[in-house]
């Protein structure tokens, strides 16, 4: 016979809707130790005037210790729509609504006060959410999310690095990524093939922001698509003495690989060759 794991075991009776099997088309890997759910929620930082939105709540791992923690407010998205209809008798006074996250309409959560955002976040959903996410970078005051680990370490990576791309660069024009721990595939059910991490995002105080988001976001994507090149060959047709100048005038060699160069020079030079969006 099994033994049972305490640690691992999800309080109170399963509700309608969380007796189905999990659906891998919403990665759904539901978090069951207890510690890693007090641990995430900590992060939190919960204050009784905090607004705060769960993205993907589940079966409510960390939905119980959110409500427990007595936010002003507490909302959550789902996609499952069973799973969404669930979770208030896991997690009185939680608003959920059954909606796709990536479907958020981040002008509108501007106005919710001192919004914090957490989530432990499924693989497909991870990656387009925080590209979506920076660009309403003003309605937040942090977000604690748990990610695959290698995602996590590509989001807090330094240039220079293996790790660091285009999704690094993005994300360094509007937070700053702190990597807080490490998740073994043995916390969850059913068990995911690779490693998690928590990681936190902060809004960077307001600087100088990118002028056409759209068009940094494809920028990047343009100039990582050939990472290991030199980008004066990936950009080959744009490429001018005035651009070797720019690079050299902020301390780069004009053979500098995508790779090498900050966040912050990405966006200088997107706003130099007057990129647009699409
Ligand atoms: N928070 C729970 C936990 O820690 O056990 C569930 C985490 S599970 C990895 C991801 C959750 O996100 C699932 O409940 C899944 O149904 C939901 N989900 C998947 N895609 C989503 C999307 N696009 N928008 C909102 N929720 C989504």
């Amino acid at each position: 016979m099994a033994r049972r794991d305490k640690r691992s075991a999800v309080p109170g009776p399963r509700g309608p809707g969380e007796s189905a099997p999990p659906k891998r088309s919403l990665g759904q890997n539901f978090l069951v130790d207890q510690n890693i759910s007090r641990k995430i929620v900590a992060a939190l930082d919960i204050g009784p005037q905090d607004t705060v939105l769960e993205i993907g709540p589940g079966r409510g791992a960390l939905s119980e210790w959110i409500a427990k923690a007595g936010p002003g407010r507490y909302l959550a998205v789902e996609k499952d729509a069973d799973l969404a209809m669930a979770l208030p008798a896991r997690a009185p006074g939680v608003g959920v609504a059954a909606m796709d996250a990536l479907r958020l309409d981040w002008a509108r959560l501007a106005s919710l006060p001192r919004l914090k955002m957490v989530g432990n976040l499924p693989y497909n959903v991870a990656s387009p959410l925080v590209w979506d996410l920076c660009a309403g970078v003003d309605a937040f005051e942090y977000a604690i999310f748990m990610v695959q680990h290698e995602v996590a370490l590509r989001m807090a990576a330094r240039p220079g690095t293996g790790e660091y791309g285009a999704l690094t660069a993005w994300m360094g024009n509007f937070v700053t990524v702190d990597y807080l721990f490490k998740v073994p595939p043995t916390v969850f059910r059913p068990r995911p093939k690779v490693d998690s991490a928590v990681v936190r995002l902060d809004p960077l105080p307001s600087g100088p922001r990118p002028e056409s988001l759209s068009g940094l976001a494809a920028f990047l994507k343009r100039c990582f698509s050939h990472r290991r090149k030199q980008l004066r060959h990936t950009l080959k047709a744009q490429w001018t003495d005035d651009i070797s100048q720019i690079f050299e005038m902020n301390g780069y060699l004009p053979s500098c690989r995508p790779e090498e160069l900050s966040p912050d020079f990405f966006r200088i030079l997107a706003k130099t060759l007057k990129i647009h969006g699409p």
